[in-house]
């Protein structure tokens, strides 16, 4: 079933899978997050599948993280005369922050402070660094250049400007208008582009703050300089990704395995979720089957303790967006199949909070006592968070009655969520939670499960405490697949 992958999968939504129909297939596909990228579509759009998917959901009892990517001060050319032009090797053209439609040999930039940022030198990549040219001299609002690698450069492809200290805030008016717009539209997560400093992430929690939304942060690393502060940024923040795209560019792509791996292990160990994003499966935009390198891609991102992994073109635009959901999907699961490696519970830090203690304590319990499961009862979601830092073997089943909460923990490693009724008291859990674990087929009645909670129950206290519970629910059987959550369903074929 679905609920046996531990990473999860952020699909992002575009024309492919943007309407209701395509966005249950891309739940029943496997999607645990859906990315909505403000580079692209209107508010309109964005809105209509925030609806969907919420609703989507309930019907499915499948709880999804909507991930709300803001586009940041991304630096692009203009438009073309004819919708792109030819760069050749060799070749001198002019860019220029005119306001002009761009024809051969010119290309048009929207980025005002382009001619302050250059020096003779610089070197400019344009669209994700296919194309390349150097700085032969600054005139005014004009910069000349030579062509490196040549090409065609389409409308509003990206231009980057590796290593430069460039002089642009981290959210443009564009990003403000679209973030209230997510807030007031309860998305889950915010990603901020282009992040440099900690500031930038301060400055995001500000906002959310005074908006009172509980919407959390995601740090997307792409630029060298976050790099240099990545500890600081990783702490202020409540997820990571490591989006390749323009990191690669910017940092140099033969930089990029060691980096991912270092942003992977540096998160984990700060217990944030980290999403490794970008060309995961690229070819399989045109075609039915990725490329082995992309297998082998997806598989060592798992492997690296990535807790999420990301699909861009390939659900948003591609031609086989289910297909991709898919196979991402059967590749994670089969190295969790069989990489004993994998769940490693590292008992390594001295000293823990009382509720990192609990859950280290809960995951070495889990694995000393065979425990099917450890089950979380939680209000925010913090403990199950920190359990899943852990990696244990056994299941992490957060359970809670709060569908919002619910939604937040479906970015993060092997947390899986049960919605139960409100309760009052511990035997009124237990009954429910026992049920719950055997109809929908991730326990069994006699099974050892630990559970973790804080005390007293009706004060909503901190996680305290721990204790192993033996599954009842003699008379309950496993229900039939159409009546269980999506999730805990046989894993029917797309
Ligand atoms: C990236 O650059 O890898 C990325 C995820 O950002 P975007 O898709 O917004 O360019």
């Amino acid at each position: 079933m679905l609920a046996d992958r531990r990473a999860k999968i952020v699909a992002t939504i575009g024309p492919a899978t943007k309407d209701e129909v395509a966005l249950e297939k891309a739940i029943r596909a496997g999607l645990n997050v859906a990315r909505l990228n403000f580079s692209h579509g209107n508010h309109e759009d964005h809105l209509q599948v925030i609806r969907s998917v919420r609703k989507l959901s309930k019907e499915l009892q499948a709880p999804v993280t909507i991930l709300q990517d803001l586009q940041g001060p991304k630096i692009r050319v203009g438009k073309f005369e004819k919708g792109s032009i030819v760069i050749k090797k060799g070749e001198h053209i002019v860019i220029t922050t005119d306001n002009i439609l761009g024809k051969e040999k010119l290309v048009p930039s929207d980025f005002k402070e382009l001619p302050q940022s250059v020096q003779v030198g610089t070197k400019i990549l344009l669209d994700d660094g296919l194309l390349e040219l150097k700085v032969l001299a600054v005139r005014g609002v004009e910069v000349d250049a030579e062509v490196v690698f040549g090409g065609i450069l389409k409308d509003r492809k990206g231009m980057n400007l590796p290593g430069a200290n460039l002089p642009v805030e981290c959210m443009t008016e564009k990003d403000l208008e679209d973030l209230e717009f997510g807030l007031e539209n309860g998305v889950d997560y915010v990603a901020l582009s282009f992040v440099r400093h900690p500031r930038d992430i301060r400055k995001l929690r500000e906002i959310i703050e005074s908006k009172k939304s509980s919407a959390k942060i995601c740090a997307k690393i792409e630029m060298a300089e976050a790099l240099e502060n990545l500890e600081e940024i990783a702490r202020l923040s409540d997820a990571v990704m490591v989006a390749r795209g323009d990191l690669a560019v910017e940092v140099g792509q033969t930089l990029l395995p060691g980096i991912q791996k270092k942003i992977i292990a540096l998160c984990n160990q700060l217990r944030k979720p980290v999403i490794t994003a970008t060309q995961m499966l690229d070819s399989m935009v045109e075609n039915p089957r990725p490329t082995r390198a992309e297998i082998t891609d997806v598989a060592n991102a798992v492997l690296d303790g990535s807790d999420a992994l990301m699909l861009s073109a390939e659900s948003a635009s591609g031609k086989h967006p289910f297909l991709s959901i898919r196979t991402m999907h059967e590749i994670i699961a089969e190295v969790e199949r069989t990489e004993e490696k994998y769940y490693k519970i590292s008992l390594e830090n001295e000293f823990l909070s009382p509720p990192a203690a609990i859950a280290a304590s809960a995951s070495l319990s889990a694995l000393k006592l065979n425990a099917s499961a450890i089950v979380c009862l939680t209000t925010s979601g913090k403990t199950a968070n920190i359990i899943a830092s852990y990696r244990p073997k056994a299941r992490i089943i957060a359970v809670t009655d709060r569908m919002d909460v619910l939604n937040t923990l479906e970015l993060t490693w092997g947390i899986q969520t049960l919605v139960i009724q409100p309760y009052k008291t511990m035997e009124d859990i237990l009954d429910q939670v026992d049920k719950l674990l055997v109809q929908d087929g991730l326990a069994k009645t006699g099974d050892r499960v630990i559970f973790t909670l804080g005390q007293p129950i009706s004060d909503g206290a901190k996680t305290n405490a721990l204790f192993l519970h033996i599954v009842g629910a003699e008379n309950e059987k496993r229900q039939n697949d159409e009546k269980l959550p999506l999730r805990c369903q046989m894993e029917a074929p797309i």
